[in-house]
């Protein structure tokens, strides 16, 4: 059975298995939390136990970053990877898509990803991706694509996408841009049916309002087109279609009470696909997913980088320390940064979540000696 840390119901791992540094003098200074909280060993205080403490400094760290703007997300319906952590857009101010555009990097993603698959063991079932991008008021502007993750179920006939897997990565990619929100899905049909079918429609209506403007994007790829020779460059034969090669990937717009899909026009931009910097990690993701997706809603403000080889994960503590956690394949490294500089905690503790408090435990009571 996996431990687990849940600070708001005061249960909590032993702390003393991980050994760390010591903190450095400037981190004692900005350890030392200046909002009264009452359990502190002061003259006449009883004293404070190592668990009480941690929950004493998690409520506080909590409350701390609440004030700072940060929240713990409630909505978390399907689709998560479309869950929007901004304040909410009122959705009057939307109009039917009359188009769509797409960057070339999202185009390049797709079209080679959709190659990758059918060659793979796995070719013979349905693959696909969450779109991610702007919403305007007429328009969707697809920049970024999601993988359905290692952990899909999929048939040829049917799909379900890793949806905690979409989650994680789309925190990493709305980091850096939260106008970035969910358009929709593509996902590919192995015989030559380029439109959504039926079970798609009962599946998509369900959820489809969830989205801004109430309308998703529905992109449907096939691998039924006759090859031309060097038939390499990606073509526009129909106003909703792009091909290249033998694959097609045909676009549809779905409205919330819609009774079918409706073909959307596409234009195409240059730009990058924003999640293509996350596939050389995209394995370590798959790893660690559910236990960012646990840290997340646990901890609001924490940050998310891509590592050439692995992802980080910073938890940003009261007052300038902040406890990172180095994700490869090789394992989960901690530091500790501060001004610049790091400490690296002997920890080695493989589930990142159970690592993070390990180690602010170990720190908290630490300074409670
Ligand atoms: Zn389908």
């Amino acid at each position: 059975m996996e431990a687990e840390i849940e600070p708001g119901a005061g249960r909590a791992e032993p702390a003393g298995s991980c050994p760390v540094v010591p903190p450095h003098q400037s981190l004692r200074a900005a350890w030392d939390i200046s909002e009264p909280h009452g359990g502190c060993e002061e003259a006449g205080d009883k004293p404070i136990g190592p668990r009480r403490w941690l929950h004493e400094l998690l409520g506080q760290l909590r409350r701390w970053l609440e004030q700072q703007g940060g929240g713990v997300p409630k909505d978390r319906r399907f689709p998560l990877a479309g869950r929007d952590e901004s304040p909410p857009t009122p959705p009057t101010g939307y109009q039917p898509l009359e188009r769509v555009a797409v960057t070339t990097g999202v185009l390049q993603t797709l079209f080679d990803e959709y190659e990758l698959h059918r060659r793979s063991d796995r070719g013979h079932e349905e693959t696909g991706w969450v779109l991610l991008g702007w919403r305007e008021e007429r328009e969707a502007v697809v920049r970024a694509t999601i993988p359905a993750g290692a952990g899909r179920e999929a048939g040829e006939a049917h799909i379900r996408f890793s949806s905690t897997v979409q989650a994680a990565a789309t925190r990493f990619v709305r980091q850096h841009d939260r106008r970035l929100t969910m358009l929709g899905v593509v996902h590919t049909h192995p015989g030559s049916l380029r439109h959504p079918s039926d079970g798609d429609y009962r599946g998509d209506i369900e959820w489809v309002g969830q989205l801004r403007g109430r309308e998703g994007v529905f992109g449907i790829g096939t691998a039924d087109r006759k090859q031309s020779e060097g038939d390499t460059e990606i073509t526009q034969p129909r106003s909703n279609m792009l091909t290249r090669g033998s694959l097609c990937f045909s676009w549809y717009s779905l409205c919330e009470g819609d009774r079918n899909y409706r073909r959307v026009p596409l234009t195409v931009v240059d730009g990058p696909d924003l999640a293509a910097p996350l596939r050389p990690a995209w394995e370590v993701l798959e790893d660690h997913a559910s236990r960012i997706e646990r840290l997340a809603f646990q901890q609001a403000r924490l940050r998310f980088d891509i590592l050439p080889r692995g992802l980080a994960l910073t938890v940003p503590l009261v007052e300038g320390p902040a406890l990172q956690a180095l994700m490869t394949k090789e394992g989960v490294r901690y530091l500790l940064t501060h001004g610049g500089e790091a400490w690296s905690a002997e920890c080695r503790e493989p589930r990142v979540d159970c690592g993070v408090y390990q180690l602010l435990a170990n720190w908290a009571s630490e300074e409670n000696t």
